[in-house]
């Protein structure tokens, strides 16, 4: 059965506009955008099917995106989204951008993943088994301590709006843990005081109706700051540790520097003339 981010909890309970997936996918994407310096290199880790790619193959500098999920089948069905398509043949892009899609879990280190602008988290924490998600900080703010880290998980506070869902039902079959907004925040201090490197800031999508606000909004959302770069020990980075296996990659073309150059001098005058 497909893990996709999309909540199981039916038509019954609050509809948001745009559907709560896609507020998730718009509020990273944002974020990612306004960062400065620009994001060069991003994961997707637990990507699904690859919705998501679409909006990071948007951010205008990215040179390198990876996408990550632990089951083959999901990658299959990022294929046909991570592809370049007629558009990106026939205007490229400003820089030449690499996309790969792999496949691997979020807690195996992997060299290749060290010295990334920002790791997107979205919906996948909940579907960590304790045991997996124990291991998660160490991997993702220890080894590849990314500028930025953006997580995304239920709140289960809100599931009271949802009438299908008794107290102890999660969102989705798959989910092993939904979290209040003081356990998620409770999760986060731990992390932060485990490495100080990082602050983070909390936020959501999926506003509550107006006479419930009080429960917060549907998605729960953390963002990670790197404060500092921490100094990696010149050893490890030259044992090649390769853990996570390439399913496929595709070259983006970068737009045609000469053509645009010759276009910039023309000289429209004598061309008219
Ligand atoms: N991020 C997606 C959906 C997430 S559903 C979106 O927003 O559209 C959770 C996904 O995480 C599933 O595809 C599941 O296969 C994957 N997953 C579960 N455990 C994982 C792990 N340890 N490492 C990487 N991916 C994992």
């Amino acid at each position: 059965m497909s893990k996709k981010a999309q909540d199981d909890v039916g038509d019954s309970g609050p509809r948001f506009s745009p559907p709560l997936y896609l507020q998730r996918y718009e509020y990273v994407q944002n974020y990612l955008f306004k960062t400065n310096p620009p994001i060069i290199k991003v994961a997707d880790f637990g990507c699904a099917e690859g919705r998501f790619i679409r909006y990071l193959k948007k951010l205008p500098f990215a040179e390198e995106i990876s996408a990550i999920d632990l089951e083959k089948q999901a990658l299959d069905e990022c294929v046909y989204k991570a592809e370049p398509i007629a558009w990106d043949f026939m205007f490229g892009r400003h820089r030449p951008m690499k996309l790969s899609l792999f496949e691997g879990s979020v807690i195996e280190s992997d060299d290749r993943f060290k010295d990334l602008d920002a790791i997107t988290c979205i919906e996948l924490i909940e579907h960590l088994h304790q045991d997996v998600l124990d291991l998660f900080p160490k991997n993702v703010f220890g080894f590849m301590q990314p500028r930025f880290v953006i997580i995304t998980t239920p709140n289960k506070e809100y599931n009271v709006l949802f009438p299908q869902l008794k107290e102890t039902d999660f969102r989705h079959w798959d989910h092993k843990f939904e979290w209040t907004r003081k356990e998620f925040q409770a999760w986060c201090e731990s992390v932060i005081t485990e490495y100080p490197l990082y602050s983070y800031t909390l936020d959501g999508v999926g506003e509550p109706p107006i006479d419930r606000s009080a429960l917060g909004h549907c998605s729960q959302i953390a963002i990670f700051t790197r404060q500092t770069i921490e100094k990696t020990s010149n050893i490890a980075s030259l044992l090649i540790n390769h853990k996570y296996k390439l399913f496929k990659f595709y070259n983006y073309p970068q737009r045609s520097a000469p053509a645009e150059e010759k276009l910039e001098f023309v000289n429209w005058d004598e061309v008219l003339a």
